[in-house]
């Protein structure tokens, strides 16, 4: 079945209703000083946090990667109080009682990494296995790897499809730990397009009856504008942040050839009229131009993938500001498939294209996203640093971290009012939110650093909350 690209009929979840994290619950954010057990009746109470409740970290001697320059700072020391970098400086700051003080000892201070093309459903759970897996074990899989990511230093993901309503409601209310989930909610597709995991059997589709990647809010079936229409609604409803669609074929489906255009104009416009009226954009899976240039047409927001793109629509892409996410697909991907299958041959298609893809970005200066559309695969989620890594063969270490940080940010961004995180990511900046990496080398001059997040991400923090610090005693 399917790798990159997307979803599958999996027998996941039930789609449950998200949630927002607003902006008003710091108290339960930041990473609590471990406290001060008493060690008598008469010690003295601690002191009480600082700015009413508010958890304080001060970073002292940090060289800062802050997202966007191409170099590090001078050594400074960064306080975080609450969810929010609340100061940064070069001179010493106030002693605040109560504070936890990381010593970073000129290690570098970054902002967590964030990946724009992320199935949290569908990472761990084996492809063959998809149909018949119990939905309650698949849901602890994806809560187990969604932790994992967490400590790969990835701090924030965007979800491309599944139903991830539910595993963000979790994480955040810190049932598990886990990244911010900008879902997408199902994936739309045509009949027969990249997401149709129906079988012949299935057809012709009954007025009425849903099939099982329906039922579980995975994949949407729409053959008209107003289905298109009344399915990104039903995303929307249940929290999306954006909204994705298949306008061309794909890898895993094995109805839908990488050459075909899948939804027609009008279609996909029913989706970016419905999406820009709630305030939001939409994203389509798309590999070749004439795909790409319809959806571009049809008022669509970013590509994603790319990999078969030709100079005039990488030129077009420029002039329309339209944005690019993304991935360097791995060579592995093409094993993932029966050996001279037909997935298989499309999947070599895609990783040739990749070298295509980032050259392309590269001259024409497209606003490129990061990202990994890693699928049913545990071994190489375990490479999603060293897939970022890797865009050192097209790109400086500096223009990489950019991408994975600062630059995803502003996509995440273009969900408008629908951003489930009010505040800044993807920076290290006064007023930011406190997503942030303390990393043992400089990853400006070393990019292999991000490959082993293990070893060299000595702190990760999310929204001000130290999830990892092997600097504490
Ligand atoms: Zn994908």
């Amino acid at each position: 079945m399917r790798a990159f690209g997307l979803l599958a009929s999996l027998t996941v979840i039930l789609a449950s209703v998200s949630c927002s994290t607003g902006d008003g619950d710091s108290s339960s954010a930041g990473s609590a000083e471990p406290g001060r057990p008493a060690e008598s009746a008469q010690a003295p109470p601690p002191p009480a946090p600082p700015s009413g409740g508010a958890a304080v970290t001060d970073f002292r001697n940090v060289k800062i990667f802050d997202g966007r320059s191409d170099r590090l700072s001078a050594p400074s020391n960064v306080r975080v109080k609450g969810k929010r970098i609340e100061r940064i400086s070069t001179e010493a700051l106030p002693d605040e009682p109560g504070a936890t003080v990381i010593d970073g000892g000129g290690r570098t201070l970054m902002p967590g990494l964030i990946d724009n093309h992320w199935h949290t459903m569908l990472v761990r759970p084996p492809v063959t296995q998809l149909t018949t897996l119990d939905p309650g074990y698949l849901n602890l899989l994806a809560g187990a790897e969604a932790t994992d990511t967490l400590m790969r230093g990835f701090t924030t993901v965007r979800d491309l499809g599944g139903p991830s309503f539910g595993l963000k409601q979790a994480i955040d209310e810190g049932v598990i730990d886990g990244p911010r989930i900008y879902p997408s909610g199902a994936i739309i597709t045509v009949t027969s397009g990249h997401g149709d995991f129906r079988t012949p059997a299935d057809l012709p589709r009954k007025a009425g009856v849903e099939s099982r990647q329906e039922e579980l809010g995975a994949a949407m079936v729409a053959d008209s504008p107003d289905e298109v229409r009344m399915r990104t609604r039903e995303q929307l409803f249940e929290g999306a942040s954006q909204i994705k669609l298949t306008a061309g074929g794909g890898v895993s489906s094995p109805h839908s050839p990488l050459d075909v255009t899948t939804f027609t104009e009008p279609e996909l416009r029913a989706a970016t009229e419905a999406a820009g009226n709630w305030g939001t954009y939409v994203a389509v899976h798309a590999y070749t131009p004439q795909t790409i240039q319809q959806a571009i047409r049809a008022g669509v927001t970013c590509i994603e993938h790319g990999h078969l793109m030709d100079e005039a629509t990488a030129k077009e892409m420029a002039d329309k500001n339209i944005w690019l996410s993304t991935q360097p697909i791995p060579a592995e991907m093409i094993g993932a498939f029966p050996p001279g299958s037909d997935e298989a041959a499309k999947a070599k298609e895609i990783v040739d294209g990749v070298n295509n893809v980032y050259q392309l970005a590269r001259k024409y200066k497209l606003k490129t996203a990061f990202g990994t559309d890693i699928l049913f695969s545990p071994q190489l989620a375990q490479k999603q640093g060293a897939l970022l890594a890797g865009l050192g063969k097209w790109f400086s270490p500096a223009e990489t971290l950019t991408m994975a940080t600062a630059t995803n940010a502003e996509l995440l961004a273009m969900s408008g009012k629908r951003n489930p995180y009010a505040g800044k990511l993807g920076v290290v900046a006064e007023g930011a939110l406190a997503d942030l990496l303390l990393v043992d080398g400089d990853p400006l001059a070393r990019l292999d650093l991000v490959a082993d997040p293990g070893r060299n991400f000595t702190v990760i923090m999310k929204d001000g909350k130290t999830y990892k610090n092997t600097l504490a005693s």
